[in-house]
C-alpha cells in the first residue's frame, strides 16, 4: 500500500541510491517514514496492527462515523491510557491527520466571504473586507494572537489524488480502461459509449488522444466530497 501510494515500486534501489551520500528529497523521506511506521509495532508485542495501520483505521472510522476532533482527541487520551506503557498512540488528533498529507490525501484550506462572495485567494488573497459585500474577512476576536476568518473553505485538490491513482499498479489499469479496454460495438455499456461523451471526445481531440487523461464528470451529489465549508469556532 505505501508503495503505492508513495509510487516508488522498488525499495531497494532507492536505498541504494541514497546510500551514495545523496540526501533523500521531500517525498522520499516521507516514503522511508510511512515505510517505518507500517513496520513498527503499536506497541511492544503488538502483532495485530501497525503504528500506520493504527491511525489510518482511526481515520477512516472518524470520516465513516463522523466524530467530532473532541470526541477523537478524548478516544485517543484513552488509548494512551489503557495500552501498555512504548506505544505510539497520538496524544492529539491533528497529529494523527497528518498522516493523510503525508498520504497525499491532505486538503488546502482557503477563507471565504460570510456571504458566500468571493474565496480570498488569487486576487484576493490579501484582502481585508470583501469587495463586494463589505463584510470582514475576520472575526472580532482572535484565538491564540491569530485572526481568525469567518468562513474557510476545505479544498481537497483533485490533481494529487489523480497522480495517486495513476502510481498505484492495481487502479492505474482502470484509469487507462477508457483509452485501452473501453469496447465500442453500439452497445451501450458505459457512459463513454454515450453521444455526448464521443462528442466531447471529438471536440477536444487533444485530451481525448491521451492517455493519461481521464474524463471526470461530477454530480451535484457528489461535489460536496470534493470540498466543504468550515465555521470557524
Ligand atoms: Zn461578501
Amino acid at each position: 500500500m505505501i508503495h503505492d501510494a508513495c509510487g516508488y515500486t522498488n525499495v531497494e534501489n532507492n536505498t541504494n541510491s541514497s546510500e551514495g551520500n545523496e540526501e533523500p528529497n521531500i517525498h522520499a523521506t516521507k516514503f522511508y517514514k510511512l515505510l517505518k511506521d507500517a513496520q513498527t509495532e503499536l506497541y511492544p508485542g503488538c502483532t495485530k496492527v501497525s503504528k500506520l495501520s493504527f491511525i489510518v483505521k482511526l481515520l477512516h472510522l472518524n470520516c465513516l462515523n463522523h466524530w467530532s476532533n473532541k470526541s477523537m482527541d478524548e478516544l485517543l487520551i484513552f488509548f494512551k491510557e489503557v495500552l501498555p506503557d512504548g506505544s505510539f498512540v497520538t496524544t492529539f488528533f491533528y497529529e494523527a491527520k497528518k498522516v493523510l498529507c503525508d498520504l497525499g490525501l491532505g486538503y488546502t484550506k482557503i477563507d471565504a466571504c460570510q456571504n458566500d462572495c468571493i474565496l480570498y485567494w488569487r486576487d484576493y488573497a490579501n484582502a481585508q473586507l470583501c469587495p463586494k459585500c463589505g463584510r470582514s474577512r475576520w472575526k472580532s476576536q482572535e484565538h491564540k494572537g491569530k485572526k481568525v476568518a469567518h468562513k474557510v473553505l476545505q479544498h481537497f485538490p483533485i490533481k494529487p489524488r489523480l497522480q495517486r491513482l495513476y502510481m498505484a499498479k492495481e487502479t492505474s489499469k482502470k484509469m487507462r480502461w477508457h483509452k485501452e479496454e473501453n469496447i465500442d460495438d453500439g452497445v451501450m455499456r458505459h457512459p463513454s459509449n454515450s453521444i455526448e461523451w464521443k462528442s466531447f471526445n471529438e471536440r477536444h481531440p487533444t485530451f481525448s488522444d491521451k492517455i493519461k487523461k481521464c474524463p471526470i464528470r461530477f454530480s451535484k451529489r457528489r461535489i460536496p466530497t470534493l470540498w466543504k465549508y468550515e465555521y470557524q469556532s
